[in-house]
């Protein structure tokens, strides 16, 4: 379907609200019935009438219907955060004594999830390298229900072959699930290559103005209304009728958005890449990167979050450069109008730092929509003080 299309009409019923341009926020937690039978007939089912704001909502339908097109699924559902997807999305799929097949290092949440709740409730996880099909072929065990994925991964942008993975999950009668935040459906559409859930932070790009905090879970019919009539109505984490707004709203911009980007990541990574003090740049467009080809095998495209490994023997040499920042914003998260650093050594102690680890060099950047100069200009003053 037209992208354009599904973000400019799709499920608008302009008609039915005075034909408004932007349609309104129904902010109510319940709705009336007529008639007994009608009520009788929407405690039947409540994934396909409005009753409560809890299940559905007018507002959120909207928005529903506009990503699950942009995922090429056949129904979604949109949650008050990214991790609440990933939740309900596992959850869905496990039982007592399963197990679940994750890639490394997914996010934090996830692992936290892996780690700490879903032992208490007898499902195990195993951790692999998602590079090469063969780990997943070598870890699934008869009791596999999940196989859990990143592509890319938010910090090395580690990449799975999604096809093979889905083929050979298929074939095993496994879930896959993947955490799509990094591409949003305008840069990768997992269900194409045969996923069968995928879910994305829409707090990043979707939102796209650092406002808001918000999840979808994107698959087939059934396995939608399957986890709306369960986890989505039990957890009770379902997006408010504002949220839906502000992302129906964040949506409108989507494309350009990441056009803009694509193009100022482009720049700054020209610029990162011939710098001194830089010692490799990570980003899966860059010819350089190890999975390049299957990148842009199952990517259309690439913005935005990059890693560059900085050249420091300190920890404080690391500290000064980001405490010195004039514009780059040191925070978490990304996909809004600013852009924001995040230093790996800000995740450990400082006694820890090894500066022959690789790793606790690493910045993580996220490239937002100012003009590529801008950014850069900031990043070189930073670097003249090192
Ligand atoms: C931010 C993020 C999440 C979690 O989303 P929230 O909206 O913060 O709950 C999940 N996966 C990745 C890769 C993220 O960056």
């Amino acid at each position: 379907m037209d992208i354009s299309y599904i973000i400019n009409e799709l499920a608008e019923d302009r008609e039915n609200y005075f034909n408004a341009i932007a349609p309104p926020i129904i902010q109510s937690s319940n709705f009336a019935f007529k008639t007994v039978d009608e009520m009788r007939s929407a405690f039947a089912d409540e994934s396909s009438t409005y009753l409560y704001s809890r299940g559905l909502n007018p507002t959120v339908d909207i928005l529903r219907k506009k990503l699950a097109a942009l995922d090429n699924a056949e129904d979604c559902l949109v949650f008050n955060s990214g991790a609440a997807a990933i939740f309900a999305a596992v959850l869905a799929n496990v039982k007592s004594g399963d197990h679940i097949v994750s890639v490394n290092k997914p996010y934090t949440w996830a692992q936290k999830m892996f780690n700490v709740i879903l032992p208490r409730f007898g499902v195990t996880t195993s951790y692999i390298d998602g590079t090469e099909i063969e780990n997943f072929e070598r870890a699934i065990l008869p009791n596999t229900t999940v196989i859990y994925l990143e592509s890319p991964n938010s910090w090395d942008y580690a990449i799975q072959d999604l096809k093979a993975v889905a083929e050979l999950a298929k074939s095993e009668d496994i879930v896959t699930i993947i955490d799509n935040s990094y591409c949003t459906p305008i840069y990768q559409r997992p269900i194409d290559f045969g996923i069968d859930l995928t879910l994305q932070s829409a707090t990043k790009y979707i939102g796209g103005h650092s406002d808001t905090v918000a999840g979808v879970l994107s698959g087939s019919s059934t396995m939608i209304k399957r986890i709306f009539n369960s986890e989505y109505m039990n957890i009770g984490s379902g997006i408010s009728p504002f949220n839906a707004w502000l992302l129906i709203r964040g949506l409108r911009t989507l494309p350009m958005r990441l056009e803009r980007i694509t193009q100022t990541t482009q720049q700054v990574i020209k610029y990162l890449q011939q710098h001194e003090k830089v010692e490799t740049v990570l980003f899966p467009f860059d010819e350089s990167f190890p999975q390049y080809q299957l990148a842009r095998q199952q990517m259309l495209g690439a913005c935005g979050l990059l890693t560059f490994i900085i050249k420091a023997d300190t920890v404080d040499l690391i500290e000064k450069f980001c405490n010195n920042l004039r514009h780059i914003l040191m925070a978490v998260s990304w996909g809004g109008h600013e852009s924001l650093i995040i230093p790996k050594c800000s995740g450990m102690s400082a006694t820890h730092f090894n500066p022959l680890n690789k790793d606790h060099r690493m910045l993580r950047l996220y490239v937002g929509l100012e003009e590529g100069e801008y950014i850069i200009k900031d990043l070189e003053q930073a670097f003249l003080l090192i």
